[in-house]
């Protein structure tokens, strides 16, 4: 299996006459490359762009980001979800500033070296911001060739993308020219993204390999890319108490590794419990409850985990005494300003801490 370059020249001149215009592309800046790579992973382009103008307006560059403190950039982020990417982020800006002059390096291995930068994104940075000749191998760009090719090996089998960057490489010790492989790489990608989908028909009529493509020519796109069964997410129960007086919520910070480490939450625990066991569960933190009402349930799905939650406000007098580690009380202007994870949206929403529905 080898990609033609007339195939792979068909391709950047697609790109290059139907790329979208997006807020990070051709600015010239290994920031923006960098700062999209990463908002991008896992997430769709529509939920990213007003989240990147926000970000990049407010941290424009390495150094506003090294700057910058980390619960700072988990509030901008919120909403987003995958919160260590963030983490990466800020501290990757702070490696940059103490250690490579405040730039990201025009060089592979040393970018692969950094936080929160793996093969892909560091294939993507390389050949967007620097021209430099290496594969950025995604899904999208898995999808595309395994159908061009009728490839039915697993794609999360890491045999079969390591199969398919040794092909993107091959092509790139052939054409080596920094306008061809940074158009390549992402036309690849944006050919997965508008026209070769990943649910549905994809629109072959408007491919600009539809001459080369086997999965066209026998319908076999159907099948493929081919992917192994994912294990089932575990359904694990909750109960969030949301205990408050007249002007504060109590609030909890997770550990800080771990699931949504360091982040803060409304206080829960790993079960559903009754009214009854709810009251029982404030008594134990210290709180004598005056009133205890039901919330709305919610659920919120991560990759192998999905929480299903009840949750009950419980009003005390005064928790004012209250001292202990890992909680804190704070009014509902502080809490506002606290990077809460999109789980507890139902529940900011529910108190008006947040307004908008990305937040
Ligand atoms: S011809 Fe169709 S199936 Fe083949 S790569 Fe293009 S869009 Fe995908």
């Amino acid at each position: 299996m080898k990609l033609s370059i007339e195939a792979a020249t068909g391709l950047v001149q697609w790109y290059d006459t139907n790329k979208r215009p997006l807020p990070w592309r051709d600015t010239g800046n290994p920031y923006d490359v960098w700062l999209s790579e990463i908002m991008l992973q896992q997430t769709r382009i529509e939920a990213v762009r007003e989240k990147y103008i926000l970000i990049h307006n407010t941290l424009p560059d390495i150094a506003s980001l090294a700057a910058c403190d980390e619960q700072t950039l988990l509030r901008l982020w919120e909403g987003l979800g995958y919160y260590t990417r963030a983490r990466n982020l800020h501290r990757c800006a702070i490696t940059l500033m103490e250690q490579y002059g405040g730039k990201l390096p025009a060089d592979y291995e040393q970018l692969l070296k950094l936080p929160g930068i793996g093969p892909y994104t560091a294939g993507a940075i390389s050949s967007i911001a620097f021209g430099i000749p290496v594969p950025a191998v995604d899904g999208n760009v898995m999808r595309v060739i395994a159908r061009l090719f009728e490839i039915t090996e697993d794609v999360r089998n890491p045999s079969t993308k390591a199969m398919i960057e040794e092909m993107i490489s091959s092509l790139f010790t052939t054409v080596r020219d920094a306008h061809f492989v940074s158009s390549f790489n992402q036309g690849i990608m944006e050919l997965g993204e508008t026209v070769c989908l990943p649910n549905g028909e994809p629109h072959c009529y408007k491919c600009p390999l539809q001459h080369y493509c086997k999965a066209m020519k026998t319908g076999s796109w159907k099948q493929l890319p081919y992917r192994s069964p994912l294990r089932k997410r575990t359904i694990q129960n909750r109960t969030l108490l949301i205990i408050r007086d007249s002007d504060r919520f109590l609030i909890h910070k997770r550990p800080s590794t771990g699931l949504l480490a360091g982040m803060y939450e409304f206080y829960g625990v790993d079960e559903h419990l009754s009214r009854k066991q709810a009251i029982e569960k404030a008594g134990e933190l210290g709180f004598f409850p005056l009133s205890i009402h039901s919330l709305p349930s919610s659920k919120h799905i991560f990759t192998h985990l999905e929480w299903h939650m009840k949750a009950y406000e419980i009003i005390v007098a005064d928790a004012s005494d209250f001292c202990k580690d890992d909680f804190l009380l704070v009014d509902a202007k502080q809490l506002a300003d606290l990077p809460i994870p999109s789980a507890f949206r139902t529940y900011t929403y529910t108190y008006a801490l947040r307004t908008e529905k990305n937040g």
